[in-house]
């Protein structure tokens, strides 16, 4: 069936014709780029070293080629019971649902498909505490806004938050959970990798003594999925948040895991419509960012090891040369409890935001990350202890598929260059 490029009748004239001679040779916008799909899959942009893994990942190659049937031909609403194009999208949606599932150690029915973690985070604590309030949650000081924003929310509904310090390095101890429990505490939330530092809290310890207690425990695991093991049953959660656009799946789709037995969590929508997702989350589901994410987290799964292994020898290879190269640099969090992708530096006496304008070509964050809307140095390196001229002098390095050897030696150099440039001024 391959047919040469433009022997298609349809694209034989006309603008469309001279569209397809612009692509670049063996490329068409009909067929996806052949080649070897790791390669394709790198998504790395001309000029660009992209080290920002954390705040998103390109989209693989691969779950595109899994998404794009249900963009083009199978178009159907899964909640047409009436004819087949709903029937094959509602089938497509249940089988990434059992696979999803299946890679966290749950039940299908128990994935609740929403637009993100963001969502997933407020459908958790919100609908578990509902609109009559009351009762206390804790959570910790270095979580994501979208946890701490969620637990404002929750206070001003007249639920009493407490939000435990973090050590030094970012860790919560266990014990320190189990301090702050009272007897109407209804729910812990303790995400499972840091998006700034890397941190990997022990949320197996805390899920079990939340467990023991009767206390509900909900993890964010947006930058864990994908990198560590993750199994809702060993870990005792549950209530557990995704993001596809965090482990190279399509932006605008999630899911929150709500264990539906032992014990069941009962939580209240918070949004109503034509009752998709067992009630919990009206609207229509998006069947290709749903494909795609099931794909994405199968393929990290698959290749977690392998993967995470280069990653880590990437990392320390790149902390090696900025420690070696520059006086004044301190790492940022724990050093082996982290995700492998991840390193948080401090460089004395300069600033995070100045240097990052600096270095044009290259794609980081400063401690200042993820809050580009709110001022001021990271509420995580400053929950460290780090004082606030250091926070924001730290960069944030997040790895990925796309980083190479080169990559790393060539970011190492660019930033050691631009530090010291910085700092002789
Ligand atoms: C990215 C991120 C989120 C937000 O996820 P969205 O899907 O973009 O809403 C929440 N928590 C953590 C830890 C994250 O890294």
């Amino acid at each position: 069936m391959d047919k040469p490029l433009c022997s298609n009748s349809t694209e034989a004239a006309g603008p469309r014709d001279e569209d397809a001679g612009a692509l670049p040779l063996g490329y068409s916008r009909r067929m996806p780029p052949t080649g070897d799909p790791r390669e394709a899959s790198e998504g790395r942009p001309p000029g660009i070293l992209y080290l920002d893994h954390h705040a998103t990942t390109p989209l693989d190659s691969r779950v595109l080629d899994a998404m794009l049937p249900y963009l083009r031909e199978e178009f159907g609403n899964p909640a047409s019971t009436s004819h087949a194009l709903g029937w094959s999208a509602e089938a497509a949606v249940e089988d990434a649902r059992e696979r999803i599932a299946r890679a966290l150690g749950a039940r299908p029915s128990e994935v609740v498909f929403t637009s993100g973690a963001t969502e997933s985070n407020n459908l958790a604590l919100l609908g578990l505490f509902g609109a009559a309030g009351g009762g206390h949650a804790i959570s910790v000081e270095s979580e994501h806004p979208a946890v701490l924003d969620p637990c404002a929310q929750l206070e001003r509904l007249g639920v009493e938050v407490t939000r435990l310090p973090v050590s030094h390095q970012g860790l919560i101890e266990p014990e320190a959970v189990e301090a702050a429990l009272r007897d109407d505490t209804r729910l812990v939330s303790v995400m499972a990798a840091n998006n700034e530092i890397g941190v990997l809290q022990p949320i197996d310890r805390i899920g079990a003594l939340c467990r023991a207690r009767g206390v509900f425990f909900h993890t964010d695991a947006a930058q864990a999925a994908g990198r560590i093991e993750l199994d809702v049953q060993a870990g005792a959660i549950d209530l557990l948040s995704l993001s596809a656009h965090k482990f190279y799946g399509p932006k605008g789709i999630g899911a929150l895991f709500v264990r539906g037995r032992d014990p069941r969590v009962r939580l209240e929508p918070r949004q109503w419509g034509g009752g998709h997702e067992r009630g919990l989350r009206s609207g229509t589901l998006p069947v290709a960012q749903i494909v795609g994410m099931a794909k994405a987290l199968e393929l990290c799964l698959e290749e977690r090891e392998a993967e995470q292994g280069r990653l880590l020898g990437l990392r320390d290879r790149l902390w090696a040369r900025l420690s070696a190269d520059l006086e004044g640099v301190r790492l940022n969090g724990h050093p082996e409890l982290r995700l492998a992708g991840n390193l948080n530096v401090a460089f004395e006496g300069v600033d995070g935001e100045r240097l990052i304008l600096a270095l044009p070509g290259l794609a980081i964050s400063s401690g200042s990350a993820c809050a580009s809307a709110t001022p001021g140095p990271s509420h995580v390196l400053t929950a460290l202890g780090l004082p606030r001229a250091l926070a924001s002098a730290s960069l944030r390095f997040g790895l990925g598929r796309s980083t190479t050897e080169a990559v790393v030696d060539q970011a190492a150099e660019r930033v050691v260059e631009a530090v010291r440039k910085e700092r002789s001024v």
